[in-house]
């Protein structure tokens, strides 16, 4: 088993990257496992924020790592909060509070496309960093839906071609669809032509 550091602190993402790395046989570690310490994120772009936090990770612990960046981009609103969307939460009384900030901005327009964006940075040691990236189109709901995910903006972004957010759908459909997985899927063809080392 390859060991493969995932540098994130955020639970969510750390167990949506296990369940989709570990059948191909990688043994996951995720920041906690290794006292990881936090990097400050000053990017302008996803793939700014990623190589930053991939290359501090894989500088501090000689591991191979994975670091995610990602967020929702709302379209009528200039694709806010972007790579802001944790902070963003932050700084408006976190979930599920922040919807309601949203909803309010959104009340004079009906163009509530949205699509959430992910660009993963895997960093190796003495290799050029890699970028692999993902996005799923879809559109906010004004009635939030949470039975079986609570991550983030989850309950009011429904992906293209259902017609339930992503908080009501399985995870097992999230983890096939979502930008997340269609970054994964592109390393993932990396890596049956391409041994990591
Ligand atoms: P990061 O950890 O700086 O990349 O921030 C990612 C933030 O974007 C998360 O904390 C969520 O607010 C949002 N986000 C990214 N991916 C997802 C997702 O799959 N579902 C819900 N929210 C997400």
């Amino acid at each position: 088993m390859t060991d493969i550091l995932i540098a994130t602190h955020n639970k969510h993402k750390l167990d949506e990257f296990r369940a989709l790395l570990t059948p191909l046989g990688f043994c996951v570690l995720g920041a906690d496992d290794v006292a990881l310490k936090d990097v400050e994120e000053n990017g302008t772009t996803f793939r700014e924020n990623s190589v930053q936090k991939a290359l501090a990770a894989a500088t501090q612990t000689g591991l191979i790592t994975l670091a995610d960046d990602s967020g929702l981009c709302i379209h009528a609103l200039h694709n806010e909060p972007g790579i802001f969307s944790a902070r963003y939460a932050a700084q408006n009384g976190g979930y599920p509070a922040v919807f309601e900030i949203l909803f309010q901005r959104l009340k004079d327009t009906t163009d509530w496309s949205a699509h959430f964006e992910c660009c993963l940075c895997l960093a190796r040691p003495n290799l050029p960093p890699l970028f692999f990236e993902g996005v799923i189109q879809g559109r906010l709901s004004s009635s939030p839906e949470s039975s079986y995910s609570v991550f983030g903006y989850d309950p009011i972004f429904i992906p293209e071609g259902f017609d339930k957010t992503f908080g009501a759908l399985p995870s097992d459909t999230k983890n096939t669809i979502s930008h997340r997985a269609k970054a994964l899927e592109k390393l993932i063809s990396y890596l049956k032509t391409n041994a990591l080392k």
